[in-house]
């Protein structure tokens, strides 16, 4: 397979709340969305509009406004847990995973990327294959 170099984009993982993050629907345990001013289930056509104004959470397996299970989430590498906002968060992770030669890139805040923060257990080469499949399985949960 050929695995393309991969250049950071430099994303924050606060980029990545520019549209709508995937969450388990506190009501019906469907896939609902959620902006920084609502949750919205197809499913159950809940609706609600930003709760309390808790400190945003980023780096927990939920969405940092309501704070809700996000969807894409799977256990991982033994113990570990994969999770990802939405499909290009998944892509991103996934494009960096597969890629053989990465670049890291020097931003103006070197460090301080998704990229750069992701967890070495995601990134070891040891446990690429099963990262990679892991994301295919998540992927599926999207159609
Ligand atoms: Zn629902």
């Amino acid at each position: 397979m050929d695995a393309p170099r991969f250049r950071d984009p430099q994303t924050r993982i606060e980029d990545l709340a520019d549209e709508p993050i995937l969450v388990v629907c506190p009501r019906c345990a469907g896939r609902a969305s959620v902006t920084p001013e609502r949750l919205t289930c197809v499913g159950c056509a809940l609706v609600r509009s930003s709760g309390p104004r808790l400190p945003r959470a980023w780096n927990r397996p939920i969405d940092p406004f309501f704070r809700e299970p996000v969807w894409l989430r799977a256990d991982c590498c033994g113990g570990h847990t994969l999770r990802a906002f939405h499909a290009r968060h998944l892509d991103l992770i996934e494009r960096f995973v597969a890629a053989k030669l990465r670049e890291r890139g020097l931003g103006d805040r070197p460090g301080m990327t998704l990229i750069a923060r992701l967890p070495t257990w995601m990134t070891t080469a040891q446990h690429r294959d099963e990262v990679l499949r892991t994301i295919a399985k998540l992927r599926a949960t999207l159609s």
